[in-house]
C-alpha cells in the first residue's frame, strides 16, 4: 500500500514497476529520479523523496542529508550529460505536497532564460506547437535516460558522452 493512498506521488512510488522504462531514471536509497515531461530543458528530472513529507525540514536529518546528497549526484549527472547554462532547483509542492524537487537544466539558447520555466508551461497549455517544442528534446526520452543512467552509474565529474 502507498504511504498515503490519496497522495499521487506515494501512489507513483508504489507503482514504479508500471512506469515506462525511460521515465524511471534512477532509484536512490532516499529518493527516486523521474524524467520530467518538459525535455526542451534536456535532462529535466523530478527527484521524489521516498518518504512522504511535506517540507524538507520535516525529514529526519540523516534522511535529509541522504536526499540532498542524491540531488547533487543527479544534478552532476545532468550537468555532465547536457552541460546546461545553469541548473535550476525548485521545490514547490503547491499542487502535490509530497517533497519533490524539479531539476531544470537551463539551455544556453533559452529565449526565456531569466524567467521561471513555469510561465512557458502555462502558455503551452493554450498553444499546441509550443507545448510540443517544450516537451521535446534534441534526442529521444529513451536516449536522455540512458545517458543520465550512465553518468549516475559512473558518478565521475569528468565523464562525458558525446
Ligand atoms: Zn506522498
Amino acid at each position: 500500500m502507498p504511504q498515503y493512498p490519496s497522495c499521487p506521488l506515494c501512489d507513483k512510488l508504489h507503482g514504479l514497476q508500471e512506469l515506462p522504462d525511460e521515465e524511471l531514471v534512477w532509484q536512490f536509497p532516499h529518493s527516486v529520479a523521474l524524467l520530467g515531461p518538459w525535455q526542451y530543458h534536456t535532462g529535466y528530472c523530478i527527484l521524489v523523496s521516498r518518504v512522504h513529507a511535506v517540507e524538507l525540514h520535516h525529514l529526519p536529518p540523516s534522511v535529509r542529508r541522504g536526499y540532498l546528497e542524491e540531488m547533487c549526484l543527479l544534478a552532476q549527472a545532468i550537468d555532465v550529460c547536457f552541460q546546461p547554462r545553469k541548473m535550476n532547483y525548485e521545490a514547490l509542492g503547491n499542487q502535490v505536497a509530497h517533497l519533490h524537487w524539479h531539476l531544470f537544466p537551463r539551455r544556453h539558447d533559452d529565449p526565456d532564460a531569466l524567467k521561471a520555466v513555469w510561465l512557458g508551461f502555462e502558455r503551452a497549455e493554450e498553444d499546441r506547437a509550443l507545448k510540443e517544442r517544450l516537451q521535446t528534446g534534441p534526442i529521444s526520452r529513451t536516449a536522455i535516460t540512458a545517458r543520465l543512467r550512465a553518468c549516475i552509474k559512473n558518478g565521475d565529474r569528468t565523464f562525458e558522452i558525446h
